[in-house]
């Protein structure tokens, strides 16, 4: 089951919360209790991406090995 991650816009206040994929998404914050909630990318995604893109660097410099080199 993913995981979402939502922010209120109204105090800042960032949860994350086990959603099924159709379920309504959040929109009242549990810390301030105004309908400010708003869904970010989901953590799931979100971490697998940053990771390939904190890869790039090191593969355009060749720092990940000859098996990138031959792509
Ligand atoms: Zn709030």
């Amino acid at each position: 089951m993913p995981f979402y991650e939502y922010a209120c816009q109204a105090c800042g206040h960032r949860l994350e919360v086990m959603q099924k994929m159709n379920d309504a998404p959040l929109g009242e914050c549990p810390a301030c209790h105004q309908p400010q909630l708003r869904k970010l990318i989901s953590a799931g995604s979100f971490t697998s991406k940053a990771a390939s893109i904190d890869n790039a660097p090191a593969c355009a410099s060749g720092g990940c090995g000859a098996s990138c080199m031959t792509k």
